[in-house]
């Protein structure tokens, strides 16, 4: 797959520097440089509302065009970034950057809730908040069409800092989602405690789907239970999109329908779509 690609190309630089401190301090250099060059890319995977196949969001998923070992995928960089301190910045400017484009969608007349993944150590700054709202301010954008993806670690460590910050992004107008839901600790407790409004159930749920449904049968029951809207991730085949169809999940994304794409083809697909309400006789294939 592209993305065990992305990364041992990585692992394999890394391997060959002979210090890994050498190794970390290259590591780190080169982000802030990908930060300086621009080097980094917002892709986009359509959301879709499993009711009527249309495209109602889009989640932001970050792309590094390195220099020379070319398109890296996140798992490659992340954890770098987080460790170093760095994923603040990085945060910050796919924050910025995702606001414009709800902003640009809105005003082209397409209504698309744009999603962003934020992590745990961005959360655990007390600046975030403010930070965030200075974006929304500078940037024009609606926080209402605007959706911020978590991990349930957020949550689980209690940390006053985040659990606040939470509280005011919610405040300002984002809707909040637990990514990777069913694989982390927190329990309903836990969940009915904090501004959670989406559940994103984990794309290894859905791929067991034929061979352990009642899996993925308990996993959108706690949701149920919940109250709370139901995204199903990774979604490959025809069989699980029925499936989900049938229990009235709410939304879905995968490779069924497109992976993250650039903001140009995620365009061309919201213009087809637009085309297509206004004139069905021209036939929409599901695939872009
Ligand atoms: P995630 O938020 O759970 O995103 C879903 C991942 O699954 C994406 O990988 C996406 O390309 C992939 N995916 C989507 N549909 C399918 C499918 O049908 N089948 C399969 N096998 N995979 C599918 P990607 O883009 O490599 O991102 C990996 C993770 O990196 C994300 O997981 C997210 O946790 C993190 N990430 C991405 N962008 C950002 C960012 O801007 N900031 C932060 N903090 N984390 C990010
Ligand atoms: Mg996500
Ligand atoms: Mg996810
Ligand atoms: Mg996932």
């Amino acid at each position: 797959a592209a993305k065990d690609q992305g990364c041992s190309r990585w692992v394999t630089f890394d391997r060959a520097m002979t210090d890994v401190a050498d190794s970390q301090l290259a590591m780190e250099s080169s982000l802030r440089r990908a930060l300086e060059r621009g080097e980094f890319e917002l892709y986009y995977q359509p959301r879709l509302s499993i009711a009527d196949d249309r495209i109602i969001g889009a989640e932001a998923l970050l792309r590094w065009h390195h220099p020379t070992r070319g398109l890296l995928l996140p798992g490659c960089f992340i954890p770098f970034a987080e460790k170093t301190g760095l994923i603040t910045r990085i945060g910050e400017s796919v924050m910025r950057e995702a606001a414009l484009q709800q902003r640009a969608w809105a005003d082209a007349g397409h209504d698309v809730t744009v999603s962003v993944n934020m992590s745990g150590r961005q959360f655990r700054d007390p600046r975030l908040p403010t930070a965030v709202a200075e974006i929304l301010a500078e940037t024009g954008s609606d926080p209402c069409r605007m959706q911020i993806e978590i991990t349930e670690s957020v949550l689980v460590g209690d940390d006053a800092t985040s659990v606040g910050a939470l509280r005011k992004l919610s405040e300002l107008g984002f809707s909040i989602a637990i990514d990777d839901f069913g694989t982390g600790y927190s329990n309903l407790a836990t969940l009915q405690f904090h501004p959670i409004d989406v559940l994103k159930i984990d794309r290894s749920f859905v791929a067991t789907l034929e061979t352990r449904p009642e899996l993925a049968e308990l996993i959108i029951g706690m949701c149920r239970l919940l109250d709370m809207r139901i995204v199903a991730e990774g979604v490959e085949t025809e069989e699980q999109l029925g499936w989900l169809r049938a229990r009235n999940c709410h939304e879905y994304q995968g490779y069924l329908f497109s992976p993250a794409i650039p903001v140009d083809s995620f365009d061309a697909l919201l213009t087809r779509q637009k085309d297509f309400a206004a004139d069905p006789g021209d036939g929409v294939a599901r695939s872009p």
